[in-house]
């Protein structure tokens, strides 16, 4: 039976069932366990949509009652045609629940529904007559609240990013984003403030005063923060040693929101690197946040994948080794380098910021103080990376290739080049080098907007680097009479996402997402300052040709010990000059022309996964006996089952 891993486009998104078959396998206990910490996963996902946007619960609930009321929903998608008021309702949440709210997480821009405001009024009160509920606040009426929505859902123009790192001469970074961390409060303002809650609060004003709203049971996201903890005390029995005094710390933490019971639970987590079964659960990426400093909230649950960890554990067992050879200032080298855990995984479910658009790779804990002390873990996430693999349309890869040589090379190597570059990227990457001790482990407070940014160069730059090393094919990576064409197939795939990757901003002319800040600045600085990238015309198409390996090689070690510099040092103008140089800006021709290229093939720009869905089967007493694995095949059906809705009956 073959399976199914694309399921449909909607506009520039694919959406794709992931699957996690190791799950059957794993022992009761575990799967308990994992259930657990699923529900965990799950209670914390309304917090993500409240972060992004400070309607965007208000918005989902509106969509999803008239989705599950509405007598016109009770067709399916297929048979509805897109031009009815319901087929573009559908049509907008579906894109509404990928990106958790009206924002485009890589463009950053705000989306809109397409039909009429009058149109989405006359769908509420039709599916209100048969049942809906709608938001309203005390005294509001439906007409009253759609009319408060109008803005958000209608009117592109109005707070219209959602993460604005770059909004011109003299505009606040904080005032020109329209995500939730933070409410009337400028830059000039944070200046003078004493922040304690830094990663975990969102900064109000109160009259004069501004005030941290602390993300904690009994704080901001209470509720749901009380409910993740249920689940996690629920999951503690099941856990092994390690795991029981991470989930522990955890729970404080979210009890308490101080930052030592953070890092405490930082540590913990790092500190068990043997438990078969994980979870990341908090508030962890800072990309939301234009100041990157506030955690966006997240629930990841994963078990490892022993076949393909094997290959990874080599790789962080020579992390020594290899950092021993950074082509960067010796001083800015790590000297002991600890406890960099390397491990494939599957996931079993992604929530709020992790998910239904998911990363490849994962390096945590963010902490540079932790990672330097107690060192980091690294998951590559092999079950997405297969899913992407195989919903890939071939045509993406002819379509922006020189050669047929370089198609070809890519069919053959493209995977292996991949899956390795993630490898490195996060195992050798991330954990390496260290930052000057004025900087007391906080790097980002000096470098500001710019340091995801310089962080991922910096990881990309050393697996590029990496890449054609020796050792790699000594420790089995890779086959060493093939190493070189995976080198040239890697290098290759890296200058050509150059242009690909800006069918991905449709408005503007910045790149706002970090880690495609990085990746175009890679190959812009390559473009300015070697000879290893030409750029060629061709029936008024054009390529990035990746003309010579060994340059391309020599570049980036150069490019590595500037990145480095800039990191260790933190210094904010070496990092924004190579940004508004190389990373941010790109030429609107030139983007135009790919979106012309990929709307002709009509090819979807990103992802967004149906993930697996767990179901316990209990005895008569509510025991658990077995936790099943099942695969929804549907986007819709997934995102209302997660509210707690269903379609009317009869409908798949
Ligand atoms: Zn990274």
């Amino acid at each position: 039976m073959s399976r199914r891993f694309f399921l449909e486009q909607v506009d520039d998104a694919a959406v794709v069932q992931y699957y996690a078959d190791g799950f059957d396998s794993l022992p009761l206990e575990q799967k308990i366990l994992s259930w657990h910490l699923y529900q965990a996963a799950l209670a914390g996902r309304d917090i993500y949509y409240d972060q992004r946007y400070r309607y965007g619960l208000e918005m989902r609930e509106v969509l999803e009652e008239i989705l599950t009321h509405h007598p016109a929903a009770r067709q399916a998608s297929p048979e509805l045609p897109s031009s009815s008021v319901i087929g573009e309702i559908r049509r907008y949440a579906k894109l509404f629940w990928i990106n958790s709210g009206p924002y485009g997480s890589m463009t950053a821009r705000k989306f809109v529904l397409k039909c009429t405001p009058a149109e989405l009024t006359q769908a509420a009160h039709d599916a209100a007559r048969h049942g809906a509920r709608f938001p309203v606040r005390a005294d509001e009426t439906i007409d009253g609240l759609l009319d408060r929505l109008r803005g958000p859902f209608f009117d592109s123009d109005l707070e219209a990013m959602v993460t604005c790192k770059t909004p011109g001469q003299g505009a606040d970074i904080l005032a020109s984003s329209a995500n939730n961390l933070y409410h009337g409060i400028t830059m000039a303002d944070i200046s003078r403030f004493d922040e304690r809650f830094g990663l975990n609060s969102r900064l109000v004003r109160s009259g004069a005063a501004l005030v941290e709203e602390v993300y904690r049971v009994h704080g901001r996201y209470g509720a749901q923060i009380a409910a993740i903890t249920s689940h996690l005390r629920s999951a503690v029995p099941y856990a092994s040693p390690p795991m029981r005094k991470a989930l522990e710390a955890l729970i404080r933490f979210y009890e308490s929101g101080e930052e030592s019971d953070r890092a405490a639970y930082d540590i913990a987590w790092v500190e068990d690197a043997s438990s078969p079964v994980d979870t990341i659960n908090g508030f962890i990426e800072t990309y939301l946040d234009a100041r990157g400093v506030k955690g966006a909230w997240e629930g990841i649950v994963y078990y490892v994948n022993e076949e393909k960890t094997t290959g990874l554990a080599r790789l962080a067992e020579m992390a020594g080794w290899f950092e021993a050879r950074l082509p960067i200032d010796p001083q800015w080298r790590r000297e002991d380098v600890v406890g960099v855990t390397a491990r494939a995984i599957d996931v079993i479910v992604e929530t709020g910021d992790a998910g239904p658009i998911t990363a490849i790779g994962i390096n945590l804990p963010n902490d540079q103080f932790v990672r330097e002390r107690y060192g980091s873990k690294s998951v590559s996430l092999a079950n997405i990376n297969e899913a992407y693999e195989k919903s890939q349309p071939p045509a993406y890869r002819r379509e922006f290739c020189w050669s047929e040589e370089e198609v070809e090379r890519g069919e053959r190597w493209g995977a292996l080049a991949g899956e390795l570059i993630t490898a490195i990227h996060e195992v050798l990457g991330h954990g390496s080098g260290r930052v000057a001790e004025h900087l007391e482990g906080q790097p980002q407070l000096a470098l500001k907007e710019h340091y995801s940014a310089i962080e991922e160069a910096r990881a990309d730059l050393v697996a590029l680097h990496f890449l054609p090393e020796p050792m790699i094919a000594a420790i089995g990576l890779v086959p060493a009479d093939a190493q070189s064409e995976v080198v040239q197939t890697e290098y290759e795939a890296y200058a050509r996402n150059a242009i690909i990757q800006l069918r991905r901003v449709r408005v503007g002319t910045t790149i706002e997402e970090d880690h495609m800040r990085n990746r175009q600045m890679i190959v812009q600085w390559l473009l300015a300052n070697t000879t290893a990238i030409q750029v060629q015309r061709r029936d008024e198409k054009t390529y990035y040709v990746m003309a010579d390996a060994d340059e391309f090689h020599k570049g980036v070690g150069r490019l590595l010990r500037e990145v480095q510099r800039i990191k260790s040092e933190g210094d904010y103008e070496g990092a924004r000059d190579l940004f508004e140089s190389y990373g941010i800006h790109f030429h609107p021709a030139l983007r135009d022309e790919v979106v012309r290229r990929v709307e002709a093939l009509n090819l979807p720009s990103y992802t967004g996964f149906v993930q697996p869905r767990l179901r316990p089967i209990t005895d008569d007493t509510g025991h658990i006996l077995d936790v099943r694995i099942e695969y929804p095949l549907d986007l819709e059906t997934q995102m209302l089952e997660y509210s707690g809705k269903r379609l009317p009956s009869g409908i798949r």
